[in-house]
């Protein structure tokens, strides 16, 4: 029962920490125990009746009385044992509230025990543990008691360190959180701003900024191919594009191409906003792998976003007499078959494609880029696997792509084996997109204003209603609304794209959109991520307070991408809200990506942005990116330091460190 809470060293129950505490160091009189009412109180006496009540149901009722007063003990569910424990004569202390219930003063279930005249009362708060099914407070708090006997308490973190940090030593700091003795500050104890904190916070931290640092290391031991060559490929594309790269896109990229050209695998993340023009920098990126006689493959979370990648790019590419092969689930068994011939003779130079890529019987033939997009969308096994396809014992350069932000410190704690590349600009060119939110019942005037709009030949999307419950619901909504716009635009054509239809039919409508013969195109959040069509100008979005904050800004991403004035509706149901408002509220008020990430950290927490990295999270247990910032700096910064140079005893502490703290939770991290 330990071992399913995690606790499985003496250490783990050391650091296994109190969630409150209950005061019993004092005892109250009765009388006035029961004149303050509405408090915990504890309080002793003596039973001086002991009965069981059968209405209005069965009740052991246990009256207790001391000098001041008496006070009745109310148990609705009681063991037989207990009637006798709690028999006449018997001296108990108890713990609860007190009610004024029928029969004057109360306490409905108190914690009792049966004591001695004269027991002494403990001379520390008492310890209330985060425990699980069958582990009792009493059973953990022994454990507990009996591990601090025996534990190494050796401070792992060196004086000079704690001095300059201000902090407290480690023995002291873990059992003031164990047991506060009588006139600690319970506030900062349950606020975790006692310094005590402070200290198991930075321990915590600085655990994981070392372990980040040392994945960091063994990967920069891990070969990977030189991708040094600069050649036909790029020139060829550099030359085929229709636009010139923003000096944002140019940045980047220089940063990319310098990594690949190491010989220890690339790790970056190119972050930006939604039509920042990620794509073309992983096309160039691309192709560097093949003018220097590599593979490269991308993979995408959905077949949609898959296959707009893959038309734009073997657009670019084919024509420079590069083969680009298309891999996803949904293929003939056959075409199947030739896609993974084609990868594994190497005839293929560029492979694009959704999780498909991933599977054992695809065998490349000389990879040596890996590009993800919309990274936070796969898991860390799903990355591993495609990064374990190198050949020769080189592991290939990886690049992810997000238009998700992630936050300053957030990308400190769990992404520190992360270069990141940042697109701070949108190509030119761009006109803003105005936001408004509409209540629902003013849709009528929304339908006219899409007919107005695809009457000057604008496109519009009609995102439908987010039904997470059912699959099923959310569908048959999408159709009602298909069918209910149809008919209400008779003039305009009106298209249907769900994520159930067969790839080749939702290939034919986004086509049919594409090429702009569709004028409205009824979604669900299929089209959420990567859709670009430029001429899409209007989008309205249904109940929109049901949708996320970073799903809104992606769904909002689709339009706003070509000259056009661009206008997002957020047609919503009222009464809204708190946080639906506070939503809403911030999508009319910005359409930066970043902005609208650090609210959506604010309003959620960061659960969101670590997605399939939730095995890395459980990682901090104590420490909250929010308020300990300063602390995750200066951690870093400490972590850093230690691992200089490779000294031989800072190397002994680093290892007593994260001995202490991570145990076998190490490997977390190292993806
Ligand atoms: P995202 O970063 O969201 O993946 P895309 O790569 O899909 O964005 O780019 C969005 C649109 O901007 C595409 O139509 C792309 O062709 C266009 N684009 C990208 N870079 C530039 C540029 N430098 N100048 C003009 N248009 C660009
Ligand atoms: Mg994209």
């Amino acid at each position: 029962k330990l071992a399913k809470l995690g606790l499985r060293s003496d250490m783990d129950l050391i650091l296994h920490l109190p969630l409150r505490y209950e005061d019993e160091t004092k005892i109250v009189p009765i009388r006035e125990a029961c004149l303050r009412g509405g408090h915990v109180s504890q309080v002793e006496g003596v039973v001086i009746k002991n009965e069981i009540a059968l209405k209005p149901r069965r009740q052991l009722l246990v009256t207790i009385a001391d000098d001041s007063g008496e006070l009745l003990l109310r148990f609705m569910n009681f063991y037989g044992s207990q009637i006798k424990q709690l028999s006449e004569g018997v001296r108990v202390r108890a713990r609860t509230e007190i009610k004024h219930g029928f029969f004057g003063a109360e306490m409905v279930h108190p914690t009792y025990k049966v004591v001695n005249e004269n027991a002494p009362l403990p001379t520390s708060l008492t310890p209330v543990y985060p425990s699980g099914e069958g582990l009792s407070q009493p059973i953990l708090r022994r454990a507990i008691a009996e591990a601090m006997r025996r534990v190494d308490w050796t401070d792992t973190v060196p004086p000079l360190i704690r001095r300059q940090m201000d902090l407290i030593d480690f023995e002291p700091a873990v059992k003031m959180l164990h047991y506060p003795p009588v006139g600690a500050d319970e506030y900062a104890l349950m606020e975790k701003s006692h310094p005590a904190w402070t200290r198991m916070k930075f321990d915590e931290l600085l655990a994981q900024q070392l372990s980040l640092k040392r994945a960091q290391r063994a990967r920069r031991d891990k070969g990977a191919p030189h991708l040094r060559a600069m050649g036909h490929m790029t020139e060829g594309l550099l030359g085929a594009l229709p636009f010139s790269l923003t000096n944002a896109q140019q940045r980047v990229l220089h940063e990319i191409r310098a990594d690949l050209r190491e010989g220890y695998p690339m790790q970056r993340l190119l972050q930006g906003d939604v039509g920042s023009g990620k794509t073309v920098v992983a096309a160039l990126a691309a192709a560097q792998a093949i003018d220097s006689g590599y593979q490269a493959a991308l993979m995408a979370p959905t077949e949609i976003l898959a296959e707009q990648h893959f038309r734009k790019i073997a657009a670019w590419m084919e024509p420079l007499g590069v083969k680009v092969a298309w891999l996803t689930g949904s293929l003939k068994k056959k075409d199947k078959t030739a896609a993974n011939e084609m990868v594994e003779s190497g005839e293929a130079r560029l492979v694009i494609g959704t999780h498909a890529l991933i599977q054992d019987t695809v065998q490349f033939a000389k990879l040596g880029l890996v590009i993800v997009d919309e990274q936070h969308r796969f898991g860390v096994g799903q990355r591993l696997t495609l990064r374990n396809k190198g050949s020769d014992g080189l592991v290939p350069h990886q690049l992810m792509m997000s238009a998700t932000p992630i936050p300053r410190t957030l990308a400190m704690t769990y992404y520190a084996d992360l270069e990141v590349s940042v697109i701070d600009e949108l190509p030119p060119g761009r006109s803003p997109i105005v936001t408004r939110a509409i209540d629902q019942n003013r849709r009528d005037e929304v339908i006219e204003r899409v007919h107005a709009a695809a009457l000057e030949g604008r496109q519009v999307y009609w995102v439908c209603p987010l039904i997470e419950e059912s699959e099923a619901l959310q569908l048959q909504t999408a159709t009602e609304t298909y069918e209910t716009l149809a008919e209400a635009l008779p003039d305009l054509q009106v298209g249907l794209v769900h994520g159930r239809m067969k790839p080749a039919e939702k290939q034919a409508v986004m086509d049919a959109f594409t090429a702009a013969e569709v004028h409205v195109l009824v979604a669900t959040t299929v089209i959420e991520v990567g859709v670009d069509v430029p001429n899409a100008s209007l989008m309205v979005i249904e109940h929109a307070e049901r949708f996320g904050l970073s799903q809104l800004h992606q769904l909002r991403g689709r339009v706003g991408r070509g000259s056009a004035a661009s206008v997002c509706l957020l047609l919503y149901q009222s009464p809204l809200g708190q946080v639906a408002k506070q939503r809403l509220l911030t999508m009319r008020e910005t359409t930066d990506g970043f902005e609208i990430a650090r609210k959506d950290l604010e309003i959620r927490g960061p659960g969101e942005f670590l997605g399939a990295r939730q095995s890395g999270q459980a990682m901090l247990r104590f420490a909250d990116l929010e308020t300990d910032q300063w602390l995750v700096e200066h951690a870093r910064d400490i972590a850093a330091s230690l691992l200089e140079g490779e000294v031989p005893a800072n190397i002994a502490i680093v290892d007593a460190h994260l001995a202490r703290w991570l145990g076998g939770k190490e490997e977390f991290l190292k993806v």
